[in-house]
């Protein structure tokens, strides 16, 4: 098993980072410790919040083209250690290494997606009622920014945040979940190396490590306008009204309960596909895992058939092997929750295909698990829920405002996808009364997505939006000026007011 203290070493990082004390870091590959962290102490997340405060004073002034300037080396950084990065994702998280090569990818385009933004954070000019005004928007940093991320992405999430936060003049705090706290050891540590120069800047990437206490104190601190949590909904409903209670703004991007529709006149093949990438991959660990197949009953049994066979020839096994394209789940109580899902389904009326655990002898303190596919008669209490496994729940409709419907009936909003070669089944589910998810597919599968898009989820996913478009805003303050240039004073609407 390669160590985590050999791919710090790999990234010119010092490998003592791996053995910070007080809080062991098991892999998920088989459970082995793989390093230790210091756990932060009130004091810790204390000092963090004046060191940012610190650089946000002096990183404000400085024109955003340059701030993505330093989001541009980052950027050449992680290039050069993408490799090693990578793998240390994959070691942490469990996921295989394409995918955390991947995950090292997207945060190579947020960076270059950052770069370009820093030259493009516009406010509008609007047309004054009053003459001899102008109306404008300006946008401005917004302070330090506490980012709270999740085990299952442990470093793009943190990229998306902070390559923009940076160019749009913020720097960030990040508790990274209690799960991989080494890998974002690694990505402060090899930021903070492009301000060496400068230990004032320093403050702008800082890495709280805890668990949720240490989140809870971030929510709670009012030198903290934005809190961007990403975690599940149970998480954000707690976190939320902290966060509100004191007037602070958050970005919440949480649980998901995703669906891939599939109608008559699909491309079965392409959608056999998709659903097993996005119902597999990642061991049905992310937050657009899809979770829901809605099946016209007229493919239902054939879809069923061609997957049962698909998933029981999934590899599973180290993530880092070639050839694995299934790694474990990312500990037992993981598994215990899966176990209980699977249960619950049967008892509703559910008949389940796979599922339990697998390469228990080989690894005794790891929990790989075969994937599971439940055939449900209809959208039981357990379909509702998201539960962090593989564990593909099947239903059949009979017509597409049925199976739209089921799709819509579950709290959460984040990914949607449909199968299908009509045009009017695409159309009806991308429009307002189709899909009510952040985001709607058609023939591509709801798990994964491109940077440039905004990202998040509506209902009890949490509506944020992170990532491209116009995401950016939520990390700035807009004011809106209005300049007089003229030798009177009328007001708005025509309201007289004159003093003699
Ligand atoms: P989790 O909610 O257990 O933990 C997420 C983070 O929140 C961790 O850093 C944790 O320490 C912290 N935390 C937990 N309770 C807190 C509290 N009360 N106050 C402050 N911080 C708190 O989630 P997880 O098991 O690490 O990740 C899986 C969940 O994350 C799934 O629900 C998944 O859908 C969701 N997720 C969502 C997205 C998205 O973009 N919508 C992305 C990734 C993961």
């Amino acid at each position: 098993m390669i160590r985590a203290a050999e791919l710090f070493s790999h990234m010119g990082l010092d490998p003592d980072l791996t053995d910070g004390g007080g809080m062991d870091v098991r892999t998920p590959i088989d459970g082995s410790v793989i390093g230790s962290v210091m756990d932060a102490d009130p004091i810790q997340w204390e000092e963090s919040v004046g060191l940012a405060e610190q650089a946000y004073d002096r990183w404000r002034d400085v024109p955003a083209p340059q701030r993505g300037d330093l989001v541009r080396r980052y950027g050449e950084v992680l290039r050069y250690h993408k490799d090693a990065l990578g793998r240390l994702v994959s070691l942490e998280a469990g996921k295989i290494l394409s995918e955390g090569l991947g995950e090292v990818q997207e945060m190579i385009d947020i960076c270059d997606f950052a770069v370009g933004l820093s030259r493009q954070l516009y406010g509008r000019t609007i047309a004054s009622e009053r003459p001899g005004h102008r109306l404008m928007e300006v946008w401005h940093p917004i302070g330090p920014v506490a980012v709270i991320t999740a085990f299952n992405f442990p470093v793009a999430v943190w990229s998306w945040n902070t390559a923009i936060s940076l160019v749009c003049g913020n720097p960030v705090i990040w508790k990274p979940s209690e799960k991989t706290p080494l890998t974002a050891v690694a990505c402060t540590a090899l930021l903070r190396q492009l301000v060496d120069d400068d230990p004032v800047l320093h403050g702008l990437a800082q890495v709280v490590v805890g668990d949720h206490h240490v989140g809870q104190a971030l929510a709670d601190d009012v030198r903290i306008p934005l809190v961007s949590a990403t975690g599940s909904t149970r998480m954000g409903r707690e976190l939320g009204p902290r966060v509100a209670a004191r007037f602070g703004r958050t970005l919440l991007e949480l649980g998901g309960n995703n669906a891939m529709i599939v109608t008559p006149s699909a491309d079965l093949d392409l959608a056999r596909r998709a659903i097993v990438f996005s119902a597999v991959g990642t061991a049905g660990q992310r937050c657009t895992t899809l979770r829901r197949l809605i099946a016209h009953r007229s493919v239902h049994d054939q879809l069923v058939e061609s997957l049962t066979k698909a998933y029981a020839s999934v590899p599973i096994g180290d993530p880092l092997e070639e050839g694995t394209l299934m790694g474990p789940l990312i500990d037992g109580a993981a598994h215990a929750r899966m176990a209980d899902a699977l249960t619950a389904a049967q008892e509703q009326g559910g008949t389940v295909h796979g599922g339990g655990r697998a390469l228990a002898e080989r690894w005794p303190d790891a929990y790989y698990v075969n994937p599971a596919l439940a055939e449900m008669p209809a959208q039981t209490e357990i379909v509702r829920e998201e539960t962090f496994a593989p564990i593909l729940y099947v239903m059949p409709y009979d017509e597409l405002d049925e199976a739209i419907a089921i799709q819509n009936g579950v709290p959460q909003g984040l990914s949607s996808s449909i199968f299908t070669t009509d045009v009017r089944e695409a159309e009806t589910f991308v429009s307002a009364g189709g899909s009510d998810c952040g985001i709607a597919n058609v023939n591509v599968g709801p798990s994964g997505a491109e940077i440039g898009g905004a990202f998040g989820g509506e209902k009890a996913t949490g509506g944020g939006r992170e990532a491209g478009s116009d995401s950016w805003k939520a990390y700035m303050r807009r004011t809106t000026v209005t300049v007089n240039y003229s030798r009177d004073l009328p007001l708005a609407q025509g309201v007289h007011f004159d003093v003699q």
